[in-house]
């Protein structure tokens, strides 16, 4: 069983002393993100909630913690050659800060039709960005002409061990700072995240059931899961724009089969009543990602009665206009 797994063993990409080592990179430049109750949540669910809110986190989502881990660990020529990642979303403006505050170049390759506003918060954490045409050719050959063109080091979004030990400290902190946890609930697309975390708990908190969340319209790593080899879907349909990646990583996958319990999904309408919960109650702003555990436990698809719960809470990053049309109590016309 998963709960009872080693997480000593040298086979799995990382183990809990490369978390550690990730803690004291990125410590004084992540933020330790506040973990936040609800009584509201608490009485509604049966459970003790500990929310680990990492929209507060700096760039708005937990990606920075690996990202920082990665570049940190660069040699002295790569430093030099600068680094280079594919994303149109959180973990672009996290390589971007990442690189900056290490003195490294960052280029970040982004869809065209990426919104706007990705583009600018991207630049404006001193990224420079390579526009490709994603109708004319997929991402890896894109991200491979930049680096034929450029140079440079490739950090993936999740299947990568520094990023997946990085993203653990999560986990470690909330650990630390909460106590004993009886559950773990992860938002999952790659299993970056989840794989870290998992990690981290079954080290610190022995006993504790770690569960990935992913969206209804994009369950592959439930499917991976249950039928043990890596499972590829179609780009997804769901509100979830950070949780679109087609498949778990060839690195992520053995970690999540040794230590993660179980993953569920959540569908876009849970998502949208997590999302107004999060404005209306804790008055607080959460991408439709950064919900998918929330909603899997404020849903009831989870049952926490009697138990005390870590709900990661990974980003906050949506626009306002489209948080707006989100929120608003009927569907607006098409
Ligand atoms: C990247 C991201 C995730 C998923 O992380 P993985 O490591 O790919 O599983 C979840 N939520 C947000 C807000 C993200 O940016």
């Amino acid at each position: 069983m998963p709960s009872t797994a080693m997480t000593d063993s040298t086979d799995l990409a990382i183990s809990f002393a490369d978390v550690a080592a990730a803690a004291g990179r990125i410590a004084g430049v992540a933020h330790r993100t506040p973990v936040l109750t609800s009584a509201t949540a608490d009485a509604l669910t049966g459970g003790r909630l500990l929310f680990k809110c990492e929209n507060f986190q700096r760039t708005g989502a937990f990606k920075i913690r690996g990202a920082y881990n990665a570049i940190a660990q660069f040699t002295d020529a790569q430093r030099a050659a600068g680094v280079v990642a594919y994303s149109s979303g959180n973990h672009a403006q996290a390589i971007a800060l990442a690189a900056r505050l290490l003195g490294v170049k960052a280029t970040i390759v982004m869809p065209m039709d990426a919104p706007a506003a990705k583009l600018e918060a991207t630049r404006g954490y001193g990224g420079e960005v390579v526009l490709y045409d994603r109708y004319a050719e997929p991402p890896d050959a894109a991200v491979a002409r930049v680096l034929d063109q450029r140079g440079g080091t490739y950090i993936p979004p999740f299947d990568h061990p520094h990023v997946m030990a990085g993203q653990g400290t999560l986990a470690k902190e909330l650990i630390e700072e909460a106590g004993p946890l009886d559950l773990l609930v992860v938002p999952t697309s790659g299993g970056g995240l989840l794989s870290g975390c998992a990690v981290a708990a079954k080290t610190l908190s022995p006993g504790c059931r770690v569960v990935g969340i992913e969206p209804e319209a994009g369950n592959d790593a439930q499917q991976s899961l249950r039928s043990g080899s890596i499972v590829r879907i179609e780009p997804p349909k769901t509100i979830a724009d950070g949780a679109q990646s087609r498949n778990v990583g060839q690195l992520t996958f053995p970690v999540m089969q040794r230590l993660v319990d179980d993953i569920d999904t959540v569908s876009d309408a849970q998502l949208v009543d997590a999302i107004r919960f999060f404005a209306s109650r804790m008055k607080m702003l959460v991408e439709p990602t950064g919900c998918l555990a929330a909603a899997a436990v404020l849903s009831g698809t989870l049952d926490v009665r009697g138990l005390r719960v870590g709900v990661v809470v990974t980003g906050g990053n949506v626009d306002l206009a489209r948080f707006a049309t989100l929120v608003q109590p009927v569907a607006p016309a098409a």
